[in-house]
């Protein structure tokens, strides 16, 4: 089953002679169990594209869509990316008068969640990735690394059905960075569609597929397994 679909999508910022087109014509389907790595030079359209895929941003045209919902339709597009969508931003984005395990809770939190529950599930993330001793300390008492995981963990809390990361492994050496793919691709062999950022070919070979970018325009895509031997 398709979990996100981007059909046509354009996203063209500002307008007449100082336009600038992030994105267009975008075609991307990222399928139930299926990692997608994201590659392109900078400014090339990539985050634009994951903001797009998970509904932080609207297309200027074309369509967007998870599990068959159309984002510009939906409801509550608040609810459905909380419950559906987990994403870890290029800067973070962790609230800086929070621990680190009342980061991960709160997206359950706000989505009713007792605190009891959604302390121990974040517990539980915070484990997967190794950090759980840092589980009381705050953003600005841990390292650039290890604030990345804890926005890894805080993405990974409750049944995401999509996963859209940008350039997770940024600020981690190639072993801590290995550690984050072999838990992404886990979380992408048990269902969860996966679309990953990232600039180093070493990462991208974790993925079912690789799509390039270039000046906001999807150029190429290549299935991992015929131009590598994971
Ligand atoms: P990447 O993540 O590949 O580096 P981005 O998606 O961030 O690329 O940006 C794609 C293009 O869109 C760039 O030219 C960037 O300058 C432009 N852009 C992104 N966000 C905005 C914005 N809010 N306003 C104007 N231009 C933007
Ligand atoms: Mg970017």
């Amino acid at each position: 089953m398709t979990v996100v679909r981007l059909a046509e999508v354009a996203r063209t910022h500002g307008e007449g002679a100082t336009a600038v087109h992030a994105l267009e014509g975008v075609n991307l389907e990222v399928d139930e169990g299926e990692l997608v790595a994201v590659m392109g030079p900078s400014g090339s359209g990539k985050s634009t594209l994951l903001n797009l895929a998970g509904g932080l941003d609207r297309p200027t045209s074309g369509t967007v869509h998870i599990d068959e919902q159309d984002l510009a339709t939906v409801r509550d597009l608040a609810v459905l990316r909380r419950r559906s969508v987990g994403y870890i931003f290029q800067d973070l984005n962790l609230v800086t008068s929070l621990t680190a395990a009342e980061n991960v809770m709160l997206p359950r939190e706000l989505d009713g969640v007792r605190s009891r529950l959604a302390r121990k599930e974040a517990m539980a993330a915070l484990a997967e990735i190794d950090v759980e001793d840092l589980a009381d300390r705050f953003p600005d008492e841990l390292s650039g690394g290890q604030r990345q995981r804890v926005a890894i963990a805080r993405a990974l809390v409750g049944e995401r059905r999509l996963l859209l990361a940008d350039e997770p492994t940024g600020a981690l050496d190639t072993r801590a960075g290995d550690e984050i793919l072999h838990i992404l691709r886990a979380r992408c062999d048990a269902g969860t569609a996966v679309l990953l950022v990232t600039h180093e070919p070493r990462y991208a070979a974790w993925a079912d597929r690789v799509v390039f970018l270039r000046d906001g325009m999807i150029t190429d895509s290549t299935s991992v397994s015929l131009v590598s031997a994971r």
